[in-house]
């Protein structure tokens, strides 16, 4: 049987959702038409104000209403260690497990020849100017255990060479191989942040 129109474009666009199937997202639009008046409007107005007023931090890359973003711009985070993160959902799982009180930088991709991407033009640039104006002292590669992580971490690496007094780690035990730091909970993100190794760049 066909939905009237209504129900079937808002279920269009919700498929279109990552993690919605089509019952999902029927679902969804019942509760919608179901759900008191003023939930719908107000469901519109979030998802408007998330385009209209969330940017990205100028410094590191983070999502915020404004500049710099709120860690960038705290007091209280240690300012001489940087944590470089493959994408906006690392950073956003890191801060949620509370492990960690530095500052982030955020690639915004990470290198994978198959698929044809590659860490966007400037970034690691960016990366080497923030390091040496911000006299930070160690930097965290947290990419994600796995083949396109492994070779964004030799990237950065490479990309941070010059900078021989700088401490270089990356995240050790606990993170599953083949898995992501979005999905993986306080307790495992916890010992990896804990094991961190220090690197050996022996330019090879
Ligand atoms: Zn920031």
């Amino acid at each position: 049987m066909a939905l009237p129109s209504p129900f079937e474009r808002l279920i269009g666009l919700l498929k279109r959702l990552p993690g919605v199937g089509e019952k999902s997202a029927r679902r969804m639009a019942f509760f919608v038409f179901q759900a008191p008046d003023g939930y719908a409007r107000e469901l519109a107005d979030a998802l408007f104000s998330l385009k209209d007023a969330l940017t990205v931090c100028h410094i590191c890359g983070n999502l915020t209403d404004r500049q710099p973003c709120h860690v960038c711009s705290d007091p209280l985070r240690d300012r001489s260690i940087l944590c470089v993160v493959e994408g906006i959902e690392d950073l956003l799982s890191i801060e949620q497990a509370g492990v960690y009180d530095g500052l982030y930088y955020v690639l915004g991709g990470n290198v994978s020849p198959l698929d044809g991407r590659d860490i966007p033009s400037g970034v690691l640039e960016r990366l080497l100017d923030l390091v040496n104006e911000r006299s930070v002292s160690e930097v965290i590669i947290a990419t994600n255990p796995r083949v396109e992580g492994d070779m964004t971490y030799h990237a950065v690496l490479a990309a941070l060479r010059p900078l021989k007094t700088v401490k270089k780690t990356r995240l050790a035990y606990g993170l599953p191989v083949g898995g992501s730091i979005e999905f993986a909970d306080r307790v495992t993100l916890h010992a990896a942040m804990d094991t961190r190794i220090v690197v050996q760049d022996d330019g090879r």
